[in-house]
């Protein structure tokens, strides 16, 4: 079976973690973390980088950190992972859900303008799999609604719009460094910004939110610390990172470049006006005329030796969200397109050219004598 992800740990990651080991250093209070917070930091170009435990916790401190009122409206793509929305919950907040553009994926500064009402305080952008969203208009529409952006760039560390570098384009953005991601460290994520106090507050609220007494509290915090094991993996891996992005390129265009004109079949856009694209995963949506849906393609790979994975589903169309009510369906068409008809296919930078190779001919195989029909 060819896996749809295996990360690349050939760097100095095993002498960094033999280090830890040697000096007795496992915990949060070891110097990598620090260390990778710094590297981190220099490569967002951010003043202040706080390494978490996970990109999930990232955002639920990152909104935390914001001190809302609690009410506030927080505008959110539907086409994203659920840690987005449950950290606004988490926060006393609302999310209000905004669909993507049928090319990039992401959310659009027209719909995000048409969802603001007098209570929207925030918005999250979310990079969607290879491409950073359109930011000037966010940026136009954050300024003129004094708005705070949280930016998720989870999926796009080492990726730029125009010549910014994704995590430097919120008032607070967060990193994660699962083993899918550009770089990992197992578990583990990293919130950034250049604000002393949002920084301040996310500090504290990683670690418990301990007051000036250690074991007296004002607040209810979480213990979102990184260790050092996995902060030395992630300084190793960080040495690594534009290469892995050079990696990421090469698999996403030999992908592009060999299964052009293929009737029904949408593949990543290679670029916009503002960035190229760095294919965190390599999608690929049906047309609605495809007899398929994607769990079913998906099963039809399987067959073939190929593990895929499906897209996004809804926020808006997710049972635990029912009572909410924050969205009916058929009113945000392209995400609930994207989540029936899309999958990924290997991308992790761990997979050789033949593997390649062969996905490119398994994907040629599925596709080529599919009839179009209308009945799914
Ligand atoms: C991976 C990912 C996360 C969550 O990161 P974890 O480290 O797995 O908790 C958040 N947002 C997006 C867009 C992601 O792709």
């Amino acid at each position: 079976m060819i896996p749809v992800n295996e990360p690349i740990l050939d760097g100095n990651e095993k002498k960094y973690l033999c280090e830890c080991i040697d000096t007795k250093w496992i915990s949060s209070e070891g110097p990598f973390v620090k260390r990778l917070e710094e590297g981190i930091a220099k490569v967002t170009q951010r003043k202040y980088a706080v390494a978490v435990a996970n990109g999930s916790l990232a955002l639920d401190l990152a909104v935390a950190s914001l001190d809302l009122e609690p009410g506030s409206e927080v505008i959110v793509p539907t086409f994203t992972i659920i840690s987005c929305v449950s950290a606004i919950l988490r926060a006393k907040c609302r999310p209000v859900l905004v669909d993507c553009h049928p090319a990039t994926w992401n959310l659009e500064a027209k719909s995000v303008e048409a969802a603001i009402t007098t209570r929207t305080r925030a918005i999250m952008v979310v990079h969607i799999y290879g491409l950073p969203c359109e930011m000037d208009g966010i940026f136009n529409i954050a300024k003129k609604y004094k708005l705070k952006i949280i930016e998720d760039a989870a999926e796009q560390l080492g990726q730029y719009y125009k010549t910014t570098p994704c995590g430097n384009l919120g008032d607070i953005s967060t990193l994660s460094f699962y083993p899918n991601k550009h770089i990992t460290t197992g578990e583990g994520g990293m919130i950034l910004t250049d604000d002393e106090k949002i920084a301040e507050n996310a500090k504290s609220l990683r670690n418990l939110c301990f007051g000036p007494r250690r074991f007296y509290h004002e607040k209810i915090g979480w213990n979102a610390r990184m260790s050092n094991l996995q902060a030395a993996v992630g300084v190793a891996q960080l040495e690594k990172l534009n290469e892995n992005i050079k990696r990421k390129k090469m698999i996403g265009d030999y992908y592009n470049n060999n299964l052009q004109n293929i009737p029904g079949l949408t593949l990543p856009l290679r670029e916009t006006s503002y960035a190229r694209n760095i294919y965190w995963v390599f999608g690929i949506v049906m047309s609605e005329e495809m007899p398929w849906s994607s769990d079913e393609v998906i099963a039809l790979f399987r067959k073939e030796g190929v593990e895929c994975r499906p897209f996004f589903w809804p926020m808006h169309q997710q049972p635990v969200f029912r009572e909410l009510r924050l969205g009916q369906p058929g009113q945000m068409p392209v995400s609930e397109w994207l989540a029936k008809k899309g999958f990924y296919v290997p991308s992790g930078l761990g997979l050789t050219f033949e593997d390649q190779k062969r996905v490119v001919e398994v994907v040629k195989g599925i596709f080529k004598n599919c009839k179009l029909t209308k009945n799914k």
